[in-house]
């Protein structure tokens, strides 16, 4: 069947980028990182005709080792990154005053995008943090490049992504060395261009052996292999923020009432003595028909996780071409596998508490915010721009 699945950038324009990778491999001049997503080491096997979950995360390294990448990392060690930053500005806007809430996750830039064009009043209500994407790509050219003595500019940082919105997100002026000018992440490849890869290769999928992550971005918790469902990036930062603020663990890891595919979820949850008011939303009507009441009558919540596609990146417009009954069975292997991962919470990565020591300092400190945090900026149509303001969105282009 055809793709049914909602693509909030149109994946129907698709450009690939994947000779353009083979481009840089062949050259052999640059160091070739990829990071792969949470949700596209489920959906790989579809490309194969296995059904989603089948393969497994180290056959998915094997893969990308096999494609000729240098280093294979792990998008979902920044996964874990993003958690610690978002669950201490969470208790951060709960706590200081001059601090809005609710706050809304960022990690989906087709709801950044939607929220700059249509929403721009929601802009201070933005988590300030990058993606993970962008996490990613910010570790790789400043701290990575740094520990093993390399130039940036012999650094080319690919991610394997659910989505084509990824592709422009990687392009903002926002996610650019201010001094060198050269972008965190050189290129992002959906899984159906990964998938085009092996095949032009001609690579035997039968007996695929697994391989492990390189380090130090290859290891990461449950919390963060759950970015791949909706609800998942709530779940995760629960346990995490929790945590920091009591320094015990989240009661129940398995928080069910974000779980599942609804467009809208909500629920309240006693966070150590005050009751949290939570919204999970996913899917671009399902957002419209949440966001309405806002400004007309009290929007009672305290933390917001949206999504573009619906059900999460699972549903994303870069995952293999399916129909829309694949999304249950693509959540379902999210689960089951997140319940074997042997640490499930962000605070747990060992790799991620020596980011800290080493680089980062503490979660939400000056240091953090410089390298992960970014900024948004209201979209101006061109009928609304004056001839002076032509350049603006050129400025800011995401
Ligand atoms: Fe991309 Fe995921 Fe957002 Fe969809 S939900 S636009 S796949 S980041």
């Amino acid at each position: 069947g055809q793709c049914s699945v909602y693509c909030p950038s149109g994946a129907i324009t698709e450009i690939d980028h994947s000779k353009k990778v083979d481009t840089v491999l062949k050259s052999k001049k640059k160091l070739v990182i990829v990071g792969i997503a949470p949700s596209c080491r489920i959906t790989l096997a579809e490309m194969f005709k296995l059904t989603p979950g089948s393969l497994t995360t180290g056959q998915c390294v094997h893969l990308l080792k096999l494609l000729g990448f240098h280093k294979v990392f792990d998008v979902q060690f920044t996964a874990d990154l993003t958690i610690m930053e978002e669950g201490s500005e969470l208790l951060h806007r709960l706590t200081e005053p001059d601090t809005v809430t609710p706050m809304f996750t960022s990690c989906c830039p087709g709801w950044i995008n939607m929220v700059e064009k249509q929403y721009p009043n929601l802009i201070p209500h933005l988590s300030s943090c990058k993606s993970p994407q962008q996490m990613f790509g910010s570790v790789i050219k400043h701290y990575y490049a740094e520990k093993i003595n390399i130039e940036q500019e012999n650094i080319f940082c690919v991610t394997v992504m659910p989505c084509t919105a990824k592709k422009k997100e990687l392009l903002r002026p926002q996610f650019k060395d201010p001094k060198t000018g050269l972008k965190d992440v050189d290129l992002c490849l959906t899984v159906r261009e990964i998938g085009r890869m092996v095949k032009r290769r001609g690579i035997e999928m039968a007996e695929l052996e697994e391989r492990a992550f390189d380090n130090p971005l290859g290891y990461s918790t449950g919390s963060a292999s759950l970015f791949a469902a909706s609800g998942g990036v709530m779940e995760a930062a629960l346990r995490s923020a929790f945590w920091l603020k009591t320094g015990e663990d989240f009661p129940e890891l398995k928080f069910k009432p974000v779980r599942g595919l609804d467009g809208i979820k909500q629920a309240t949850l006693d966070f150590d003595g005050k009751d949290l008011k939570l919204a999970v939303v996913s899917g671009g009507a399902n957002i419209h028909k949440f966001l309405e009441p806002w400004g007309t009558k009290a929007f009672d919540f305290d933390f917001i996780e949206i999504m573009a596609c619906p059900g999460g990146c699972i549903g994303g417009g870069g995952q293999p071409r399916s129909n829309l009954d694949i999304v249950p069975i693509r959540l379902k292997a999210v689960y089951d596998r997140e319940k074997y991962l042997p640490s499930r919470s962000s605070h747990e990565n060992p790799l991620i508490k020596r980011l800290y020591q080493e680089w980062l300092k503490k979660p939400y400190g000056q240091q953090a915010i410089k390298y992960l945090h970014t900024t948004y900026q209201k979209y101006i149509f061109p009928s609304q721009m004056d001839p002076n303001q032509k350049n603006i969105n050129e400025k800011n282009k995401g």
